[in-house]
């Protein structure tokens, strides 16, 4: 079958995943194979929201930010996302797609503000949004502004990507008998103590009734498994 199992989607990238193998930044061949994965499901019809991190850049809670006022760090983490939106973008406008980067934070020199209904609009209208500057509040993260837009925009499910290919039973690095679970609710996350996403997204989704997906990024073609409803990753659900 060639019909993808979701209408829309949020796609929700550590700034982490555009190092490559890099120490910190942007590596553009790691950035440009990642938007060949997103220009495949773009293809498909599927409607796509990314929300990008900024860790790769600045984190409001690392070393280099110790002794900052928490929020003042926060904020900088936040602008670090806009860098990191934009550098999305940018490659994607460069590999022939359409992208829009809406920002929470009001920098409008650089990027157009959120708006809801507009970033609707660019949805229907086939456009990849880049939702930057992750909730446009301090003391949050962008798994939490994932699971906000994902809401907002009425996305079926957020995909999380990272360097895992899914939940494990324990740490797979350090227990090789851990599986992977393939489905899992939850609750049975929580009694489990899974880390799924931050404790704030996690509520959020599942007060929403919003399903994750947590899948790798660096395996090839798992996006596309992924939004082909293909056993892919480990789907946390209601
Ligand atoms: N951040 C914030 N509010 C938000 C989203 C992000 O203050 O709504 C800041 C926070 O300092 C965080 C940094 O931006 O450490 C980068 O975001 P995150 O850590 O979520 O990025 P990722 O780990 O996904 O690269």
């Amino acid at each position: 079958m060639t019909t993808p199992a979701y209408k829309r989607v949020l796609l929700k990238l550590s700034g982490e995943a555009l190092m490559g193998d890099d120490a910190y930044g942007i590596n553009r061949a790691t950035i440009e194979r990642m938007v060949a994965d997103v220009a495949e499901i773009s293809k498909l019809g599927v409607e796509l929201a990314i929300v990008i991190g900024g860790g790769n850049i600045f984190r409001g809670v690392a070393p280099g930010a110790q002794g900052m006022d928490r929020a003042t760090a926060d904020y900088m983490g936040m602008l670090a996302t806009v860098m990191n939106s934009l550098a999305l973008a940018d490659a994607m406008r460069q590999a022939g797609l359409t992208a829009r980067v809406m920002s929470a934070i009001g920098i409008e020199q650089v990027v157009e503000p959120y708006v809801r209904p507009k970033a609707l609009q660019y949805l229907e209208e086939g456009k990849i949004v880049v939702f930057a500057a992750g909730t446009g509040n301090p003391f949050f993260t962008t798994d939490t502004a994932a699971a906000l837009r994902g809401s907002e925009i009425g996305a079926q499910i957020v995909l999380k990507a990272t360097k895992v290919d899914g939940v494990y039973t324990a740490d797979p690095k350090k227990d090789p008998s851990a599986t992977r679970y393939q489905s899992i609710s939850f609750d049975e996350a929580i009694a489990k103590h899974l880390q799924v996403m931050d404790a704030t997204a996690f509520a959020l989704c599942r007060d929403q009734k919003l399903p994750i997906k947590v899948f790798s990024i660096v395996k090839p073609g798992a996006l596309k498994s992924v939004v082909m409803g293909d056993d892919e990753g480990t789907l946390v659900h209601v």
